[in-house]
């Protein structure tokens, strides 16, 4: 699943092409492609044609364009969500149009889990592909909050990490006050969005500290120093650019788009600490798991 770097750098590449195109024709191929919108398929397409682009932005693992006219379009890339940014002219002498995707037989990959087509009015073309169909779209009306404007149906998702509006003396103030396992508040959207299970064992390894500690027996301090190498490590896994945890998951220009990050907890069970040489265990974490040093990060 993709986490909020990979996100960013979707995000990234996505604002690079389309920032300043128009929306012309949207094809929805399958309607699970639209979540959270009582609007038919005909009222997407005519919601989005004619709108420019003015910007692509993002919070923790959601993204949105924002249109002309202050309306937004809401994208999440779910599990294994891609947003491919396609040549029309290509299109047209590579396929047989109208395009007729999603039946089990076709070779081309693409073109099978392809859900929604929209081209643009530069020439170019968004094909939101998707082989296990948990991403969407979602057209939605931007609101004005504290921390910037943002879509409608976002409002209830706490800034990320990599947020210029975040405060992280006053998120760690607030976690503070939770009588909660810290990985708990860590992976809740509500408390800091963006953060998945391998940034969060990756930012409790580095701190020392337990995923089971309530945050309300953690200081202050520790609780920001934790959150600081958070922002660390997405910031690092951003400046990689690309890891490959899963194939499924390629940018816009169909890179490969998993960071290849260097990771001391996540995924290393039964391999030393980098710190103290204990061996790595993995652990059950509600219905996921967790990756720490026994050693050094002990529960207090
Ligand atoms: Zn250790």
């Amino acid at each position: 699943m993709p986490e909020l770097p990979e996100v960013e750098v979707v995000r990234r590449g996505l604002s690079d092409h389309v920032q300043g195109a128009r929306f012309n024709n949207v094809e929805v191929f399958n309607p699970r492609a639209i979540r959270n919108y009582e609007g038919s398929d005909a009222e997407v397409a005519a919601f989005l044609a004619g709108h420019e682009i003015h910007s692509v932005e993002r919070r923790g693992k959601f993204m949105w364009f924002v249109l002309d006219d202050g309306a937004a379009l809401v994208v999440h890339l779910g599990m294994s969500g891609q947003m491919l940014i396609k040549n029309t002219d290509e299109i047209q002498s590579r396929y047989e149009l109208p395009l007729q995707p999603n039946h089990a037989g076709l070779d081309d990959k693409n073109l099978r889990h392809l859900r929604i087509r929209a081209t643009l009015s530069d020439g170019q073309e968004i094909w939101f592909v998707d082989q296990r169909t948990f991403g969407y779209w979602q057209p939605s009306d931007i609101m004005e909050t504290a921390n910037g404007d943002v879509p409608l149906s976002l409002v209830h998702i706490a800034p990320d990490l990599l947020d210029r509006t975040v405060d992280i003396s006053a998120l760690a103030r607030r976690m503070k006050r939770r009588k909660t396992d810290i990985k708990k508040l860590l992976l809740d959207q509500e408390v800091v969005s963006g953060i998945g299970n391998i940034y969060a064992d990756e930012m409790l390894w580095r701190t020392q500290i337990h995923p089971r500690q309530k945050a309300n027996r953690m200081a202050v301090p520790v609780i920001q120093s934790l959150l600081l190498n958070g922002i660390e490590v997405m910031t690092a896994a951003l400046a990689k650019g690309g890891t490959s945890f899963d194939e499924l998951y390629v940018n816009v220009n169909g890179q490969s788009g998993y960071f290849d990050i260097e990771l001391d907890a996540y995924g290393q069970q039964g391999q030393p600490c980098a710190r103290c040489g204990t061996l790595i265990v993995k652990e059950q974490f509600g219905n996921r798991s967790s990756h720490l040093c026994p050693a050094c990060q002990r529960l207090h």
